[in-house]
């Protein structure tokens, strides 16, 4: 079962105009409506699962139920909501790789669950950082999922560039530990509005948080005060099953 909606739900001038954009926290009663109509014209399948019917299926939900724990990045604290996998990992791909932002909204509570942990450990006015995506992949989509997270999670993103990519990096997918680090070495940089600011980066999976000591990095040397991280989800090591 494909999760590609079908081709005239994306088409200018149809309904588009009238669905609720990427970031737009809820959809008011007409998008609704809309959304609703447009399932039964054009039968939808679930974002995690395939299954026919809503964007992201009750069943679906029901695995995002958020259970916090704390990932120790070297010395950069990060909470994660979930575990990657599975229909996380799903739900991730439908909105970054298949042109379905919509399937964010069910991703935004487990996500608020990360951000608000942090946050309520700071007394401080904290501004929100996102990790940026590469160029590339911000001209794919058109949007920036994190970014888009965050509005969704009903809190307010430092606007776009306070960090961002300076140079293109290579595909992290595959490469080891040291291989990320140098990979990712001076990638980012981090603009004024950081200096002095306490800063929270979020992004939607860590994994070994190469990427994000990197944006640690570049907001110290911007002279913002790092005071962890929040995640979606986190990539569990699997041990490896002795044959
Ligand atoms: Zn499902």
């Amino acid at each position: 079962m494909t999760s590609l909606p079908a081709p005239w739900l994306s088409a200018p001038g149809l309904l588009t105009p009238w669905l609720p954009a990427p970031g737009i926290p809820t959809p008011g009663p007409l998008a609704a409506w809309l959304l609703d109509a447009a399932a039964v014209l054009a039968p939808v399948s679930c974002g995690g699962c395939g299954v026919d019917g809503r964007s992201v299926c009750v069943r679906c939900r029901d695995e995002l139920v958020p259970s916090l724990r704390e990932v120790d990045l070297g010395g950069l604290r990060a909470t994660a909501a979930l575990d990657y996998g599975g229909v996380v990992s799903s739900l991730l791909s439908a909105a970054k790789e298949h042109d379905r932002p919509g399937v964010l909204r069910a991703l935004a509570p487990p996500f608020r669950a990360a951000v608000d942990s942090m946050l309520a450990r700071e007394s401080e006015p904290v501004l929100v950082v996102a990790v940026p995506s590469s160029a590339q992949a911000r001209r794919a989509r058109g949007y920036r999922p994190v970014e888009t997270l965050v509005r969704l999670a009903g809190r307010r993103p430092a606007p776009s560039g306070v960090l961002r990519q300076i140079r293109e990096v290579d595909d992290q997918a595959g490469l080891s530990v040291a291989a990320r680090r140098r990979n990712l070495s001076g990638a980012l940089r981090a603009g004024p509005m950081v200096q002095g600011r306490c800063v929270l980066l979020v992004d939607d999976v860590v994994t070994t948080g190469s990427t994000l000591r990197e944006a640690a990095r570049a907001v110290s040397e911007a002279q913002g005060a790092v005071v962890g991280a929040a995640c979606l989800a986190h990539t569990v090591k699997r041990k490896a099953t002795p044959r």
